[in-house]
């Protein structure tokens, strides 16, 4: 029999990293297969310059709650975590990492007892249980050149959006046959868009941009639900920089807007905001302008559980990420852990 993995983990978010930590805890082999260039997923930080200088923003999660108690354990461990000066949230206390959100990412990964193997630019597009070798999993997976690559795994835990690990089910099966109930609870949670706007002021100029300002008011929040200034969130950028995000009304009526005409009615609406809310406007405009789409930003409600079991492909595989347990960044990572632990109980297999 060729090189099978124990577990093959579809997702280097942090429900996916979680779910491998714990796996490779327990010296199983494990291989996280991911489709982008790096760890973290939606907790994307970017860099923009050179590497002695260069500016930086977080395009998805600003920010992480901990409501789970070894998350919390992870992210107060973590050097120079602290709670944001001009934090708009006084009840609950919430972190940003000085280096970008995608840091919780990359310490899960070197928080890991044994090595992770991470396949990176490799995107799975079906799975398939094998009748032969002892009914292993086989993975098709596709890299940006267009190459194939196939791998196999006794177990399978699928950590992506809801909708793309449906789509990825769907992939995979025969279309005509019936959703068990649980698929069919899955497939009724949708995930809203969002789209995120980076702007990065001249070397000499800032901002001084309202901290973070998250807008509660619905009606006339012109499309915005938060603009935060990376600088005074605490990022260590070389830059004044801005990131504003967009209500998923507004993203999905703009979606196919081009990204400049995009960019410039994102900020004139920001900057519309602070005369409306009576803040003091910008004191700079952006020399750079970023626009990113996220198509699945966050489900609009959430399954009763911390991790589902879905039958549909003939055996069990294990679906975890933020649409279990409470959302986000600390929900994501109770998720995939709640579903590696129940692997370890026989819930999964
Ligand atoms: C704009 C925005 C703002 C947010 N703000 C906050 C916040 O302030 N606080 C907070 O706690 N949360 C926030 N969130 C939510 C938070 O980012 C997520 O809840 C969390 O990161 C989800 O982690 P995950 O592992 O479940 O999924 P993801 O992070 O989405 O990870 C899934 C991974 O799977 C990969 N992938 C997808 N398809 C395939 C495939 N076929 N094959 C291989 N790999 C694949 C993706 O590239 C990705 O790396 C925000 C999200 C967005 C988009």
């Amino acid at each position: 029999m060729q090189n099978i993995y124990d577990v093959a983990v579809i997702g280097a978010g942090i429900s996916g990293l979680a779910a491998a930590n714990v796996f490779s805890r327990e010296d199983l082999r494990v291989c996280v297969f991911e489709k982008s260039r790096g760890l973290g997923g939606r907790t994307s930080t970017r860099r923009w310059g050179s590497s002695e200088s260069f500016t930086r923003a977080d395009l998805g999660a600003q920010f992480t709650y901990a409501r789970n108690p070894g998350w919390q354990d992870f992210v107060t461990s973590q050097e120079g975590m602290r709670r944001p000066a001009s934090d708009t949230d006084l009840e609950r206390e919430r972190f940003i990492h000085p280096e970008g959100m995608s840091r919780f990412a990359k310490s899960l990964f070197d928080f890991s007892p044994r090595p992770l193997e991470v396949r990176f630019e490799t995107r799975v597009i079906r799975v398939e249980r094998l009748p032969d070798d002892g009914g292993a999993w086989l993975l098709s997976c596709e890299t940006p050149s267009g190459t194939s690559i196939f791998s196999k795994a006794r177990n399978l835990v699928i950590a992506l959006p809801l909708p793309q690990a449906i789509d990825l089910i769907d992939q995979s099966r025969e279309k005509s046959k019936s959703d068990s109930v649980t698929l069919a609870k899955l497939r009724n949670i949708p995930y809203s868009r969002c789209i995120a706007f980076v702007g990065i002021a001249k070397a000499s100029e800032n901002f001084h941009g309202p901290g973070i300002l998250e807008v509660k008011c619905s009606t006339e929040n012109l499309g915005i639900t938060g603009i935060f200034d990376q600088n005074e969130k605490g990022l260590h950028s070389g830059k004044s920089t801005l990131v504003i995000h967009t209500t998923p009304e507004f993203s999905l009526a703009n979606w196919e807007v081009q990204q400049e005409v995009l960019a410039e009615k994102i900020w004139a609406n920001a900057c519309s905001l602070l005369r409306l809310i009576g803040k003091s406007p910008f004191r700079a405009t952006p020399e750079v302008r970023v626009v990113h789409r996220w198509k699945f930003a966050r489900p609009e409600r959430f399954y009763p559980d911390g991790f589902a079991k879905v039958d549909d492909l003939g055996h069990s595989i294990g679906v975890c990420g933020d649409a279990f347990a409470f959302g986000g960044m600390d929900g994501a990572f109770a998720s995939g852990e709640a579903l590696a632990r129940g692997f370890f109980r026989g819930v999964i297999v």
